[in-house]
């Protein structure tokens, strides 16, 4: 009986100790808005949702990226690479000089710095992948032209 009581006011205790210091930052889904792939990038209705930003210690950056079907980004490089995880759909990506491959939910792309590429969703259903691209100097892309209807379909 002393034991119980004695549990008892160790818990009514515990309950009153004020939380400790916490460093876990958890940003809420509904915090970052979602914009509209500008059309300079991208061609057809593409989504951005972003994650996270660099930070002191991390030097990448995190977004969430949907792409209706026929969509797909201009081609560009990444000064330090990229990463792709595709979530959901079908898509495709091509480097240049390179065939057009078909992606799918769990494959995970690596891009190395400076290869000139695509990414997007098939001709007839839509792919989101996150992407995590590192930062140089405060870019992680360098934009070039968009990708042709002909070259979508090759
Ligand atoms: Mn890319």
């Amino acid at each position: 009986m002393k034991q119980l009581i004695a549990t008892a006011i160790s818990l009514a205790v515990l309950g009153t100790v004020p939380a400790l210091a916490e460093s876990m930052v958890i940003t809420p889904n509904g915090s970052r808005p979602s914009a509209k792939g500008a059309s300079a990038q991208f061609t057809g209705s593409v989504i951005l949702n972003s994650l996270y930003a660099p930070n002191d210690s991390m030097s990448s950056s995190g977004g969430h990226v949907t792409f209706e079907p026929g969509a797909r980004s201009a081609w560009h490089t990444h000064p330090a690479g990229q990463v792709l995880i595709v979530t959901s759909g079908t898509g495709w990506v091509q480097e240049e000089g390179g065939r057009k491959r078909e992606v799918r939910p769990g494959d995970v792309i690596w891009t190395s710095p400076g290869v000139k590429h695509w990414h997007g969703a098939t001709a007839t259903n839509s792919m989101s992948h996150i992407a995590i691209t590192n930062m140089v100097d405060g870019k992680n892309v360098d934009w070039l032209e968009h990708v042709t209807d002909a070259q979508y379909r090759n």
